[in-house]
Parts: structure tokens; C-alpha cells; sequence
């Protein structure tokens, strides 16, 4: 039996369906009759022992919530190993004998130094962005990908009626998951990813230019990190795209740019967050009362696995080709 507390904390980015990875951590504590704390806001709620007992909440009430209940912050502080030395010290004054963390790539740097630490820790992956490498699935994706559908037809729904084109930025900074999926869903026109070369003359101009006899509306997809690695906003983009059409074509492009922002990042989890974060909680409890710790809960081939977290942090995966093809399709044709 387990006989000290279990933690749970939010770091990073929130997501939704972290709500849903909690209540199951709960639940399975109270199953395996195993105390459960909760820590405000990430790591610096550690540091600061700002840490309640989470078992007598009704977690039944927290499901169907985006965000995270527990609140999350980033904390650069934790990076300093005599501060992890410290979260350490806090963690046993509440008598956690192992935390849970839920975030991303970075939450998980901080879940090791945690377990190196001697506190053993176990990542769950959320994040909207679907980009940790060692999982199939992030908590949130679904949800998030579902929400930018929703905008991204409703901006379409006007651009079709004014003979207008969307110029349309999504969440993504590494990993263009987002906006490839959207596009394919959505019949965008261009989809441009930060893990993907581009030219806007040949990928959005002569596209636009040859379905010009059918129709005159598009929708052009970008990821938020192509600026990163371009160089380009998404303004630009558009501005350079509306320039050349004309020169080279004649054609004079009415082009709106929307930005999403954090409409992506909330609203109610979809079923798929939900089932996903509540398998990961409930495993990643299992994992410490069976005595494990420094692993990150992931999804291979739709079961749960478990990873050393740095064997995990070292993993690469990259959008599958089978995707961009589909996408280069799509939007072409
Ligand atoms: P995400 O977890 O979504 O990738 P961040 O990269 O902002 O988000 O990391 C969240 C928090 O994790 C940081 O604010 C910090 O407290 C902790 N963290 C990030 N990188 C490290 C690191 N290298 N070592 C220890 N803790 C880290």
C-alpha cells in the first residue's frame, strides 16, 4: 500500500481535458485508498507550499470544464536545481511521496529534475499543440482541433458570400498538426507549417491563380511558428500574396487576416480529451503506487505506455508524410 500523499500539478500551457486527467488522479488515489494533494499553479505552488487536500472535492463537477482548476504558471526559477532541492523538501513537509505533472515538454525537464531529486514523478502529456514526441496524443488536441474547425468554417461562411479570402493564423509553434488537420478538414486552399519549406508565389499564388475560373473565395491556413522560421508574419504573408497576385495575374484579392489566439485554447473538452486524460491520470497513479516513478504516461497504437522521461523528452516525431500528401491535395486540386 501506498502510504504517503500523491500530488498533482498543471504547468505550462493549459489545455483541456487537464481537468478530466485530475479528476481520474482523484478517483484512483481514493480507489487504491491513497491520500491526493493538489498544487496551485505549477511549479512555483510547489515552491511556495501553496498545496490543499484535493480528495473530499467533487471532481464530478470540474469534467466537462476547459482550463485547469489547479491553475498553472510558468516558473523559470524551477530550472535552478537548489530550487528543485527545495520543491523537494515542501513535497515531503505534505507528505506527497510522488507527484503527478501535467503539461508539456517543458513540465517534463522539471518532472525529471523532480524524480532525480528523490521525489518520483509522473508526466501526463497535455498540450493543444500535439507535439510531444513521445505520444501519439496530447490531452486537448481533439478539442482544440475541433474548435478551430468550428471558426474556420464559420470564416468561411462570409468569405464565400463577399468573394473574400481568409488569411487564417492557428496555434502550432513547432508542430503544424493543426493546421494540417484543419486544412484537410476545412478545404483550405494553402497550408503553410514551420516544418516545411515554402514559396508564397507557388504555394498560395498560382494556386489561388488557377482556381480562380471556379471560384473566388479561399482560405489559406497558417501555423503560428512558420514566422519563427521564415521570418514572414502572417500579415506579410498575406500582403506579399495580395501583391503578387495582381502583378503577376491581375487579379485583385480581397484578403482579411484572423488571428485565433486563445479561443483555441478553451471550452469544454471533447470526448476524446476526456477518455484520453482519464486513462493517463489513472495510469499515472497506478505507476507510483507500484512504487515507479521518472516516466511520462503516453499513447501508442491507441494503449497506454510508459517512457523514461528523458528517453522520452529525446524522442522526434514529425507530421506523417501520408498527411501532407493529403494536405498538398486538398489544397491544390
Ligand atoms: P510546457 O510544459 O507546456 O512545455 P514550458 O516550457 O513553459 O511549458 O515549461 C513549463 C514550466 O516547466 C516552466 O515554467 C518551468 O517551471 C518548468 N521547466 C521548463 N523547462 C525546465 C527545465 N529545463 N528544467 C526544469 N524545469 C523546467
Amino acid at each position: 500500500m501506498f502510504n504517503k500523499k500523491i500530488g498533482v500539478l498543471t504547468s505550462g500551457g493549459d489545455a483541456p481535458g487537464m481537468n478530466n486527467a485530475i479528476a481520474a488522479i482523484v478517483k484512483t488515489c481514493k480507489y487504491n485508498n491513497a491520500g491526493v494533494v493538489g498544487v496551485n499553479y505549477g511549479y512555483r505552488g510547489l515552491l511556495n507550499g501553496d498545496i490543499f487536500d484535493i480528495d473530499n472535492m467533487n471532481t464530478d463537477d470540474i469534467i466537462n470544464r476547459g482550463g485547469t482548476i489547479l491553475g498553472s504558471a510558468r516558473c523559470l526559477e524551477f530550472k535552478d536545481p537548489e530550487n528543485v532541492k527545495k520543491a523537494v523538501e515542501v513535497a515531503k513537509q505534505h507528505g506527497i511521496g510522488g507527484m503527478i505533472v501535467i503539461g508539456g515538454d517543458g513540465s517534463f525537464r522539471g518532472a525529471r529534475d523532480l524524480s532525480l531529486a528523490g521525489l518520483p514523478t509522473i508526466g501526463i502529456p497535455a498540450t493543444i499543440d500535439n507535439d510531444i514526441s513521445c505520444t501519439e496524443y496530447t490531452i486537448g488536441y481533439d478539442t482544440a482541433l475541433n474548435t478551430v474547425i468550428d471558426c474556420v468554417d464559420k470564416i468561411n461562411d462570409t468569405m464565400r458570400s463577399h468573394n473574400r479570402s481568409a488569411f487564417v493564423e492557428v496555434m502550432g509553434n513547432k508542430a503544424g498538426y493543426l493546421a494540417v488537420e484543419v486544412a484537410i478538414a476545412c478545404g483550405a486552399d494553402a497550408v503553410l507549417v514551420a516544418e516545411q519549406n515554402f514559396d508564397i508565389e507557388k504555394n498560395i499564388v498560382d494556386v489561388i491563380a488557377r482556381k480562380y475560373e471556379e471560384k473566388k473565395h479561399f482560405i489559406v491556413i497558417v501555423a503560428e511558428g512558420v514566422e519563427k522560421v521564415s521570418g514572414k508574419s502572417t500579415k506579410k504573408i498575406m500582403n506579399e500574396t495580395v501583391e503578387m497576385i495582381d502583378k503577376k495575374y491581375g487579379i485583385q484579392l480581397d484578403a482579411k487576416l484572423t488571428v485565433l489566439g486563445h479561443i483555441q485554447r478553451g471550452g469544454k473538452p471533447t470526448y476524446k480529451d476526456r477518455i484520453a486524460a482519464s486513462r493517463m491520470g489513472s495510469d499515472a497513479v497506478k505507476l507510483l503506487i507500484n512504487g515507479i516513478g521518472n516516466r511520462v504516461v503516453a499513447l501508442k497504437h491507441g494503449k497506454i505506455v510508459d517512457y523514461d522521461i528523458l528517453e522520452g523528452l529525446e524522442m522526434k516525431k514529425s507530421i506523417e508524410d501520408e498527411l501532407l500528401m493529403l494536405s498538398k491535395i486538398i489544397c491544390e486540386k
